[in-house]
């Protein structure tokens, strides 16, 4: 490290909170010095009420690029110059690109991120019929990635409660957006609709807590409903396969894709958008997602 820093060094990071656990730090400044870019990556815990002095913290420092993780990802919106269309329908920004006049540009690469993780199983999302569980700050970015890459057809089920307003306003804005694709809103009670859904569908998403601690061993889908035709992932990566990924690996669906793949895909945009490189996937997933 201290042969590679020097006086002129930039400066990239993560902010949000906590942000102490984040594997960010470690893919980026082994992928900086895989890829001779001169920059060092740091994570700043930046909690909700110090978000807007944080940021002009980091103007003020010159920081070239940063993530934001939660509980920033939203009000970081009202703090930028720019967002790219695909974050002003998510309504939440992971990555913010810092041009050489200072001016700060919001995107979101977990969407992007999800469906290359889907395409390097195999699987497109263009003209397909998806079943996405859950309506939470995951789920949103995949339903917009998804229908501006083309999907037919997006059935959204979550609880009455909690995310499903939010599901409502993705379903309107999509509805506005992007009208070729055919998007609805239905609670995850309603078993009938759930079935009808998940019985047609070319591609089933898991993107809820469920599966992960403390509702691991846990799916919301009954085995019984899996068929060899359909694929199914889940945004969840910790445990690596879930039950539902599981029980999709045993029902022999044309895949089961897990979650780690879509936190490697929405670094390496990021890292794309940051530096203009390609960061070493291959490399990066050995080292860090083994
Ligand atoms: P979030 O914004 O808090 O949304 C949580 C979602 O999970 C909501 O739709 C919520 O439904 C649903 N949910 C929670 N408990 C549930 C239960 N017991 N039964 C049914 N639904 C339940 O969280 P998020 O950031 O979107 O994260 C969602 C999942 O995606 C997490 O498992 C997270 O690990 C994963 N994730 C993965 C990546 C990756 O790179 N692989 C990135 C981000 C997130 P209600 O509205 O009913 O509460």
């Amino acid at each position: 490290m201290e042969k590679r820093i020097s006086g002129h060094t930039k400066l990239y990071g993560l902010i949000g909170s906590p942000v102490g656990h984040s594997g960010s730090p470690a893919m980026y400044n082994y992928s900086f010095a895989r890829t001779g870019v001169d920059a060092a990556y740091l994570a700043f815990d930046i909690p909700l009420d110090q978000l807007e002095s944080g940021v002009n913290a980091l103007k003020t420092l010159g920081v070239a690029g940063f993530n934001v993780t939660m509980p920033d990802k939203t009000a970081i919106t009202g703090l930028l110059d720019e967002i790219s269309p695909a974050a002003k329908l998510i309504g939440a920004c992971n990555t913010v690109t810092v041009d050489e006049n200072g001016k700060l540009t919001g995107h979101n690469t977990d969407g992007i991120g999800f469906i290359r993780n889907l395409s390097e199983h195999g699987v497109t999302v263009e003209g397909k019929r998806i079943v996405l569980l859950g309506a939470g700050g995951a789920a949103t970015a995949i339903a917009v990635q998804a229908a501006l890459d083309g999907a037919a057809e997006l059935s959204i089920f979550n609880g009455a409660d909690g995310f499903y307003a939010n599901a409502e306003l993705t379903v309107k804005k999509l509805e506005e957006a992007v009208p070729g694709c055919k998007t609805s809103i239905a609670r995850l009670d309603d078993e009938k609709a759930l079935e009808t859904a998940v019985s047609a569908c070319d591609i089933l998403i898991n993107a809820t807590r469920v599966g992960m601690k403390p509702l691991d061993g846990e799916s919301l889908i009954p085995a019984r409903l899996l068929r060899k035709e359909m694929a199914v992932a889940d945004t969840v990566y910790n445990p690596k396969k879930t039950k539902l990924i599981l029980d999709a690996e045993q029902a022999g669906c044309r895949a089961a894709v897990g979650g780690s793949g879509m936190l490697l895909w929405q670094g390496v945009e990021a890292f794309r958008l940051f530096t203009g490189k390609e960061m070493p996937a291959q490399e990066v997933l050995e080292q860090f997602f083994a």
